[in-house]
């Protein structure tokens, strides 16, 4: 049995799609996602860069997640990203894969994001939530127990080059593109997902 770990934001919902979207509405800007430069929040676009500037960090890091709530405030108008549900139920039929959605985040967006989960008839076998801003316990993914991680996080990909026995498929955006080490496959899609479960064993 092949334990899957599979992220939300990036991976599973079109997060970026809506949050640039409710950006651009407020602040006249046509941001699309190639715009996005960084996974820190005060750094991600221009327009956050200007709010560290003129107001400092902590104030453009706590616009930018006011506008993460904002996206998941409407799971309806929340899409997922191209392929993903078709993929998961596909994913699910195998008897040897133990298919988790596990999601890193603030808990304000916990009851958005199980309605959304819901929404789009997303299968699963259990649902892992970490808490960000938990100071006792770092929302590490890492140290779960899972074989494979089907996430965009550069910061997890980094942590996996101690976790040789672990894979990440990440999904590429503008900023996830570093080097990794080789148990970090980058896929284009949940196309390329298939493609490689499809390629492992089926029991
Ligand atoms: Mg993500």
């Amino acid at each position: 049995m092949l334990k899957v770990a599979v992220d939300i934001d990036g991976v599973l919902a079109d997060l970026y799609g809506r949050f640039l979207y409710l950006i651009n509405k407020d602040f006249g800007t046509s941001y699309v996602v190639k715009d996005i430069s960084s996974w820190d929040l005060f750094n991600m676009l221009p327009v956050t860069k200007e709010l560290k500037e003129r107001y400092g960090p902590k104030t453009a890091e706590s616009v930018a997640w006011r506008y993460f709530d904002l996206a998941w405030l409407s799971p309806h108008k929340l899409k997922p990203v191209a392929g993903a549900v078709e993929a998961m139920k596909k994913l699910v039929e195998r008897k040897d894969l133990q298919l988790d959605i596990v999601t890193a985040r603030r808990v304000h967006s916990v009851p958005d994001i199980i309605k959304w989960i819901d929404l789009n008839g997303l299968p699963y076998h259990a649902i892992v939530i970490l808490d960000t801003f938990n100071p006792n316990y770092p929302a590490d993914k890492a140290r779960l127990d899972y074989d494979i991680y089907l996430d965009d996080s550069p910061g997890l990909a980094r942590k996996l080059a101690g976790h040789p026995d672990k894979k990440q498929l990440i999904f590429d955006y503008p900023n996830n593109r570093f080097e990794f080490t080789e148990n970090v496959i980058r896929v284009q899609g949940w196309d390329d997902v298939l493609a490689y479960f499809d390629k492992l064993p089926n029991n």
